[in-house]
């Protein structure tokens, strides 16, 4: 094991912050994790049962692939059925369902779908094929924007006529504002993300203490971070405190990452986008900026997109507001596994309802 990480990972650390929540956490409160890999970390370290009664964990929007919604994906399936065009996406987007089809099934059916793993792959990709329109999909948070951002402006630079990117991307401060005011939820503090936090710092959340009294706390992804954030969270509302603090030390700065928001401020500006279960929040989505139109896939390639519709049975927008629990889905174990997944959730590495497949007993027969 790492010896930089083992210390986050030690047992008598780990049940002495335990023994300190449940002696400080006496009220009740709920505290909700917008963060994919923390729902991985608090699922697969049992962390859910060594909390307190009083302490009631939600996981949110927090995957960048589930909260992507159908008429999204529906979009860049259709932009893959044109002719001429090479669909280049991550990986976790191939088996995501829209309301009719996958990009994997899309593949399967002759379309020239390709996963890289960086956006300049498919700038590669346009150069050697120029008889090509390449599509890069993007999809994913502040973590993952800056890198589009670069791309785009490189393939700017190279004056790439066949490269053009199709922006999902998302900014999620919004989605927690949306979140604090849904009263089906109500959140009493949130482990912030760790790697969102290592771009965007702590300014952006500072509104959820200031306007709202809910305190936030940036947190790591080893199981004795989590437990850090949930005791630092714990002590805040113990003392009627509501701040902004940051547990992960080692990977965030207050001040974020400024050369990385600017990266992603030259080639972006804010639009509305539609959340998958949370619906449309203003200002939360990535569009490329004027300068950049013609790299934008949704001019360079405009599509007809059917109408739109829901997984039958299928409740992540629920699991992804945080209003039920993965296991709480009736499809979930059953009919919906990893193996044969029926939503978002469930396809993701990053998914509540695979974070609870794959480390608890819930739901199996
Ligand atoms: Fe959707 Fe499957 Fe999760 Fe149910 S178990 S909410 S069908 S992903």
């Amino acid at each position: 094991m790492n010896d930089i990480l083992a210390g986050f990972r030690d047992p008598e650390v780990a049940r002495h912050l335990v023994d300190e929540i449940h002696r400080i956490a006496v009220e009740p409160c709920t505290l909700m994790e917008v963060c994919g890999t923390h729902t991985m970390a608090i699922a697969k370290h049992g962390l859910r049962g060594v909390m307190p009664e009083t302490i009631k964990l939600l996981s949110g929007p927090g995957c960048p692939v589930c909260v992507t919604a159908n008429p999204d994906i529906d979009l860049a399936i259709e932009i893959a059925r044109q002719p001429g065009v090479v669909l280049t996406t991550f990986g976790d987007m191939m088996k995501v369902p829209g309301s009719y089809s996958s990009l994997s099934a899309e593949k399967a059916e002759g379309r020239d779908v390709r996963v890289v793993y960086s956006p300049l792959d498919s700038l590669a990709i346009a150069e050697r094929e120029p008889d090509k329109q390449v599509v890069f999909l993007g999809v994913g948070f502040e973590t993952t924007a800056p890198t589009v951002a670069l791309t785009i402006r490189e393939a700017a630079r190279r004056k790439l006529s066949n490269w053009s990117a199709l922006s999902l991307h998302k900014t999620v401060p919004g989605a927690l504002e949306v979140l604090v005011n849904d009263p089906e939820v109500r959140v009493t503090g949130f482990i912030l993300p760790g790697h969102v936090s290592t771009i965007i710092g702590t300014a952006p959340y500072e509104f959820l203490a200031r306007e709202y009294g809910v305190p936030g706390v940036i947190t790591g992804f080893e199981p004795v971070d989590v437990l850090q954030g949930v005791w630092m969270l714990a002590q805040q509302l113990a003392e009627g405190r509501a701040e902004i603090e940051i547990a992960y030390g080692r990977g965030v700065h207050a001040e974020g990452n400024p050369s990385a928001v600017a990266a992603i401020e030259a080639s972006f500006v804010p639009c509305d986008a539609e959340w998958r279960g949370i619906g449309v929040i203003p200002g939360t989505g990535l569009a490329l900026r004027p300068e950049f139109a013609g790299y934008d896939a949704r001019a360079r390639i405009p599509v007809t997109v059917p109408e739109p519709r829901e997984i039958k049975g299928c409740q992540c927008g629920d699991v992804l507001r945080g209003v039920v629990l993965p296991f709480d889905c009736k499809l979930f174990g059953r009919a919906c596994t990893p193996e044969h997944p029926v939503g978002p959730c469930m396809v993701s590495s990053e998914g509540s309802c695979a974070a609870y497949y794959r480390y608890t007993d819930y739901g199996k027969d």
